[in-house]
């Protein structure tokens, strides 16, 4: 990220200051948290309390950061030594809640980003967690499952006491899919002697976890989508989308978008992307990504009516919705203006941060209707808190009942983040309404927790 974050107000320019100066070295932390503290300006002069209080102060430094080694064997014997790291961000509104991300990307500066957003995407989804993430540089790609297997009980040999259904919950996220999460929860269980259900959520839906946690992300973003449009005046049916990634997030939102008569035609992994105007097949980019574990060529290899274009973004196919579901900065200012030349009507994030921030300000300029991953992706943790219920009382509910509850929650995300824009003087802004109705939220807890 070579972008320079715009100037701060002077209510909040000296706590980012403070964060640029002790986070040295950290630029999507420091992104991330530039984004918060443009968008809460109205709430603290409407809130005086907060400053006196020093929620800002406060809220941008960890309650506890772990850092720790995790030495792992690979099939030939041969010895690696990867870093494990978790950041523990709040838990003023329930216990830590956030993915894991094993990824050679995976650095401090990516959790923190990722740990501080969660923070204000779980409390706008309106349930008692609180906002945490963690990973590693391990890189799954290309390792056996016995690899990855050790890597895991090696990684979860160190976090295990730092975890709880009531103290800190982790997930998935890029790298850690079915498979990790059941090498981590049962060595968890081994260690502990505990079959303690809630203390990692996407677990398999035979052994605890929840119906629709897999598909929640993806069917949450388009989801969003589908309330800004319909705000909008505008029915998703029969409009192009373009999605980026090819991951559980991706994969969720291309087979929402088809149940909901939308044409998602492309799909993307680091190699290049894919564009199939048939629409993208669901069950074969499955097999080629998570059953074969292959490159988004072999789709198009697969398809005549798809073709691969090598080692360029998918922002250049025009498409009326835009879904950034790979990861952090992806869509840049030049993507965004590819977009809007190709007539683009809204964008929702189903990756955290996909978009850089001049890319935000373009569609936002150009009249986008954009909406930012702490609301539009918030799905997935909000089913996280639906497989804890689930699990405190021993139950299991439908795919049917569970699905409802997804939409109505991101029907809920919407009208709170909507509602907060216009409330804070920004109508329209789903960035400022996110992280002011978020925001507000942690606040009022904190000022009634005391200072700690
Ligand atoms: N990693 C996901 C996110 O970015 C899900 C976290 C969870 O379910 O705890 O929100």
């Amino acid at each position: 990220m070579t972008e320079t974050l715009a100037p701060l107000s002077a209510a909040v320019r000296p706590v980012f200051d403070t964060v640029v100066a002790r986070n040295a070295h950290e630029p999507e932390f420091h992104q991330a948290v530039h984004e918060v503290l443009a968008s809460i300006v109205p709430v603290l002069e409407e809130h005086p309390t907060f400053v006196e209080a020093g929620i800002v102060e406060r809220l941008v430094e960890p309650e506890r950061q772990i850092i720790f080694r995790v030495p792992w064997t690979d099939d030939n014997g041969d010895l690696h030594v990867n870093r494990g790291m978790r950041v523990q961000f709040s838990s003023v509104l329930g216990p830590y809640k956030g993915g894991l991300r094993f990824h050679p990307s995976v650095n401090l500066s990516i959790i923190k980003f990722l740990g501080f957003e969660q923070i204000f995407k779980n409390a706008l989804t309106g349930q008692g967690i609180g906002g945490g993430k963690g990973g590693s540089d391990f890189d799954p790609h290309g390792r056996s499952d016995a690899e990855v297997m050790r890597f895991c009980q090696a990684f979860m040999d160190e976090l295990y006491r730092h975890l709880g259904e009531h103290t800190d919950v982790p997930a998935g996220d890029i790298g850690v899919g079915a498979r990790e999460v059941g090498y981590l929860f049962g060595q968890y269980r081994k260690i502990t002697n505990r079959h303690e259900s809630g203390m990692f959520t996407g677990k398999g839906v035979q052994w605890g976890g929840a119906e629709v946690r897999t598909e929640a992300t993806g069917y949450g973003a388009v989801f969003f989508a589908e309330e800004m449009l319909g705000t909008a005046g505008r029915d998703i049916a029969g409009m192009r989308m373009g999605v980026s990634g090819s991951g559980n997030v991706a994969i969720y939102a291309i087979a929402k978008a088809h149940q909901l008569g939308a044409i998602p035609v492309t799909a993307s992994d680091s190699t290049g992307y894919v564009v199939d105007d048939h629409g993208i097949d669901v069950d074969l980019l499955r097999q080629v990504k998570e059953v074969d574990r292959a490159r988004i060529s072999a789709y198009a290899a697969a398809r005549p009516s798809a073709r691969f274009v090598e080692g360029a973004r998918p922002w250049e196919v025009p498409v009326d919705i835009a879904v950034p579901s790979a990861t952090q900065n992806e869509l840049d200012e030049d993507d965004a203006r590819a977009l809007i030349a190709g007539g683009v009507r809204a964008v929702s994030e189903g990756a955290n941060m996909p978009c850089t921030p001049a890319a935000v300000s373009a569609f936002q300029k150009a009249g986008v209707l954009f909406g930012p991953g702490k609301a539009a992706n918030a799905g997935g943790v909000a089913t996280s808190a639906l497989e804890m219920s689930q699990n405190a009382a021993r139950q299991r509910w439908s795919f049917g009942d569970s699905e409802a509850r997804l939409r109505e929650i991101m029907q809920n995300v919407h009208a709170a983040a909507y509602s907060a824009a216009e409330r804070y003087g920004s109508p329209g802004d789903y960035v400022v309404g996110a992280n002011c109705a978020g925001f507000e939220r942690v606040a009022h807890a904190m000022l009634a927790q005391g200072v700690i």
